[in-house]
């Protein structure tokens, strides 16, 4: 039988990740010296690596699971060497694609905190003061998006999650059968209907897979030619679906289109919805913390008539990632979506004197402290830090968009939010003839390809019916106005050259 003496435990006990206060100590000063070095030199860095997935691989290696331990100061070397040396920087002042934040310098040492303390934020008792502060935080962002303060909400990974929970709580709210017990099937299994633009995120197309209701039961409604949903369109169709017997239950706004930066018109949608007894959710994700600044458009004032609003804390509150919110008016239909059983192991859990416990919020169970890099953040500089980083980003795409139209080798689409959208046009093309249109298209292409891979800047893509365009999306406290500036000379430098090597010959002779 074995003895307590045989097994390796000694007094103190000796566990190989354990670390004394001095050792880390040590180790975190070094680490935070080099952070605050690669943060100082950003702007002097390329904005990516410009290297191939296989260069990437072969620099890492692929060496097997590790038998033995290393020191822990020679592997946190060794991981800043790596990520410093070959990452893409959203935190550069020249990153402008997709949507995509700088990580707040707070937030960083937010998540060192969070990550020391570890509370688990599914249960109070597991996380009594984080659990507030989570709590507080939504109050907070609610407040900064003109949304009732009472209404309930929860932090998430991000917008696609944010807005999954508000779809599950819309569709435990507005289905007539009882679906908890008896799924999708209740009913005679009418076809649910929920409304969308066709400008809609794609997070709708994972949601109706994953949640059961198929792709066949979003009603696309098409966009004018602003990007903005028809609305005409929208009222005809539930009525029409109405009438032959589905059961239309939800209607999307978007607060900030992916492509163009479009607002819906959400007080209309709102009262869209109101008339026909959907729920009115907003995709907020992009957009919704535009609100709060004085140059934003007048309908995301709508914000405030939705049953739902999903916020991404990750895009423009500059919380590092990962980080969404959903808002929901009725805080009871939030839990009701997430909350039926009590077991057994969870008897400590069960809600006494308000105590609040995220896991009947929120799809998680266990769950990390994501509101401290926001809580962090909204204190350290206040809805009006906030107002002036937003609306610095959003001037500075205007003054891109301005700087494009103005330039004889650009040609400026849109700007909407902090978004602007153009393309390269050599000064001998005339666009519109469709060759010429092809070309364009594939030399634009090209063309960010190249300026991707170049690091100068980092741009992505839009396409507006049809027409590839580069897109410019400011979510970046650190571009400034001269970042702005540069980016037509490198634009149209790399694009002269291109040109010059893919002009097909037929499109020279047709100008000849
Ligand atoms: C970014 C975005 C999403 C998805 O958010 P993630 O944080 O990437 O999951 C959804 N909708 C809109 C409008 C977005 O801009």
């Amino acid at each position: 039988m074995e003895t307590i003496k045989t097994i390796q435990i000694g007094e103190p006990r000796n566990a190989p990740l354990e670390m004394s206060p001095e050792e880390f100590r040590a180790l975190g000063y070094r680490l935070v010296d080099q952070v605050a070095e690669f943060l100082g030199s950003l702007p002097r860095r390329r904005v990516s690596p410009g290297e191939s997935p296989r260069e990437i691989r072969a620099i890492l290696g692929d060496s097997p699971l590790p038998e033995k331990g290393t020191a822990a100061a020679t592997l946190l070397d060794d991981a800043v060497r790596l990520l410093v040396n070959h990452s893409l920087f959203n935190g550069h002042p020249r990153f402008m694609g997709f949507i995509t934040s700088p990580a707040a310098p707070l937030g960083a040492l937010g998540e060192l905190l969070a990550a020391a303390v570890n509370p688990n934020v599914g249960g109070w008792v597991l996380s009594p003061m984080a659990s507030e502060i989570e709590a507080q935080t939504i109050r907070w962002i609610a407040e900064l998006i003109g949304y009732p303060r009472e209404a309930g909400g929860i932090l998430v990974t991000g917008g696609t999650m944010a807005n999954f929970v508000a779809f599950l709580a819309a569709r435990k709210a507005k289905l007539p059968w009882d679906a908890r017990t008896h799924g999708l099937a209740g009913d005679g299994a009418r076809r649910m209907r929920v409304y969308a633009s066709t400008e809609t995120h794609t997070w709708i197309h994972k949601a109706v897979d994953l949640f059961g209701l198929g792709l066949d039961s979003i009603a696309w409604i098409s966009a004018n030619s602003d990007q903005r949903i028809n609305t005409t369109e929208l009222r005809e169709r539930i009525s029409a679906d109405k009438a032959k017997g589905d059961l239309p239950f939800m209607v999307i706004g978007t607060a900030g289109t992916v492509s163009t930066g479009a607002v819906d018109p959400l007080p209309e949608i709102a009262s869209i919805a109101r008339e026909h007894g959907l729920w009115f959710h907003v995709d907020g994700a992009y957009g919704g913390f535009a609100a709060v600044a004085p140059n934003a458009p007048a309908d995301l004032r709508g914000i405030s008539e939705a049953d739902s609003v999903a916020v991404d804390p990750h895009k423009w509150l500059y919380a590092p990632l990962e980080a969404g919110c959903t808002l929901v008016r009725d805080r009871n239909a939030l839990r009701d979506a997430f909350t039926q059983h009590h077991p057994s192991y969870y008897k400590l859990l069960e809600d006494r004197e308000e105590t609040l416990n995220f896991f009947e919020y929120g799809p998680e169970n266990s769950r990390g402290f994501r509101a401290l890099k926001i809580w962090l953040a909204l204190r350290q500089v206040g809805r009006e830090g906030y107002a002036q980083m937003i609306g610095d980003d959003i001037r500075l795409a205007k003054a891109l968009f301005e700087l494009a139209a103005a330039h004889p080798e650009l040609q400026a689409f849109r700007q909407g939010l902090s978004i602007a959208t153009f393309r390269y046009v050599p000064r001998d093309l005339t666009p519109g003839v469709a060759n010429v249109e092809e070309y364009l298209n594939h030399l634009n292409s090209e063309l960010l390809g190249r300026l991707q891979a170049s690091g100068e800047a980092f741009l992505t893509n839009a396409v507006i019916g049809g027409t590839f365009a580069l897109r410019a999306c400011i979510v970046n406290f650190r571009t400034s106005l001269a970042d702005i500036r540069a980016l037509p000379g490198i634009i149209t430098r790399l694009g002269a050259d291109l040109d010059a090597a893919l002009r097909p010959k037929a499109l020279q002779d047709n100008i000849a």
